[in-house]
């Protein structure tokens, strides 16, 4: 199983709970996002008022869900969790509403699926606190409004273009949370080996965080597979060559990259002479799905100069064609 998938896997379930910062002083990274929070946080507090609709949006494992949490308790209030694709009727979408307690934060992950109908529910509960429930049948239905408690809905979502315009337009908040540093990446590898126990040297730390495409949720899973290494082939403890040795046996090279994000590479470069290549015929060539490539793989190819994205499609860099160790045809200046 690759180990470099940003889904949610089950081993993370069970351990991500108690990797979770509580707090915003002890999320690491995202300084810009952490400072606008701490100010609305605050601000909404002092006026015993409740935290406006905030937006996430950004490629998985980034610390989306994470960051709804803190913002509950920050605010002294609880998470609700729910997802766009888990929800397939209004009326479920309005229950949901009505259960909610005073303040609670809706966290809503993938909220660019939701269906319109549901997503309509939406609308009114946002911007009045109140859900219109329809009664009655025929020439006799009306529509009453109900009134709900105040709540902050907390969406998610891979890509902000994805959301509707009267969705993302309801949001007073909305925030790209971005790859993270090596830097920040050995912090939280540092922070994670304590609760899990495990002793990691910086440099241990520091190579992994390197080969975490710049992700948590990878940067911790890494951690326990490496942890894994060190207990059976050395003495328990991470060096930097009990992680290089344990990173390359995992097949996931210097930049993070694994097999399928080497795979499209080559594809990009052998079938298609280094591109410009469309997203579709680049999807269906390795048999992955178009959207899965764009919000999954290609943020990360993108930020460390590995492809291009130009409007006839996505091309190979240099940076690319040397790091795999291949030719580049002359015409790669675009
Ligand atoms: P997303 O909702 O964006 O997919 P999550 O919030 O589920 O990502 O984060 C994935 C994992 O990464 C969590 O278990 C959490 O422990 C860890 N994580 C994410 N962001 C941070 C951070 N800033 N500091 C420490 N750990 C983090």
């Amino acid at each position: 199983r690759r180990i470099i998938t940003t889904d949610v896997l089950e081993e993370d379930v069970k351990i991500e709970g108690s990797l979770r910062p509580q707090h915003l002083d002890d999320y690491i990274g995202q300084e810009k996002t952490k400072k606008n929070l701490k100010v609305y946080i605050e601000a909404a507090k002092q006026r015993s008022d409740v935290l406006d609709h905030v937006l996430f949006y950004g490629p998985p494992g980034l610390g989306k869900t994470t960051l709804a949490g803190i913002i509950a308790n920050e605010m002294g209030t609880h998470m609700k969790v729910t997802s766009g694709p888990a929800i397939e009727k209004p009326g479920e979408m309005a229950a949901i509403l009505n259960n909610l307690q005073e303040g609670d934060v809706l966290f809503v992950d993938e909220i660019h699926r939701l269906n319109r109908q549901v997503e309509e529910v939406l609308y009114p509960a946002m911007e009045d606190f109140a859900i219109d429930i329809m009664i009655g049948k025929g020439s006799s239905a009306r529509s009453i409004r109900l009134d709900l408690p105040k709540f902050t809905l907390v969406g998610a979502t891979t890509r902000a273009g994805l959301l509707t315009a009267p969705l993302r337009d309801r949001f007073g908040v909305i925030h790209h949370l971005e790859f993270y540093t090596e830097e920040e990446l050995a912090n939280i590898i540092l922070h994670s080996s304590k609760v899990l126990n495990v002793e990691v040297d910086p440099q241990g730390a520091l190579e992994m965080a390197r080969r975490s495409r710049g992700t948590p949720r990878l940067a911790n899973r890494i951690l326990k597979r490496v942890r894994d290494f060190a207990q059976v082939k050395y003495d328990g403890r991470i060096t930097k060559e009990v992680a290089s040795f344990a990173l390359d046996l995992l097949e996931v090279d210097r930049y993070g990259l694994d097999q399928t994000d080497r795979l499209l590479l080559t594809t990009i470069m052998e079938k298609f002479q280094g591109g410009p290549v469309g997203l579709d015929t680049l999807a269906a060539s390795i048999g992955e799905d178009a959207g899965t490539i764009e919000d999954v793989y290609e943020p990360f190819l993108i930020k460390s100069g590995f492809i291009n994205r130009t409007p006839r499609g996505r091309v190979a860099t240099e940076f690319a064609w040397h790091h795999l160790g291949l030719e580049a045809p002359r015409k790669i200046e675009e």
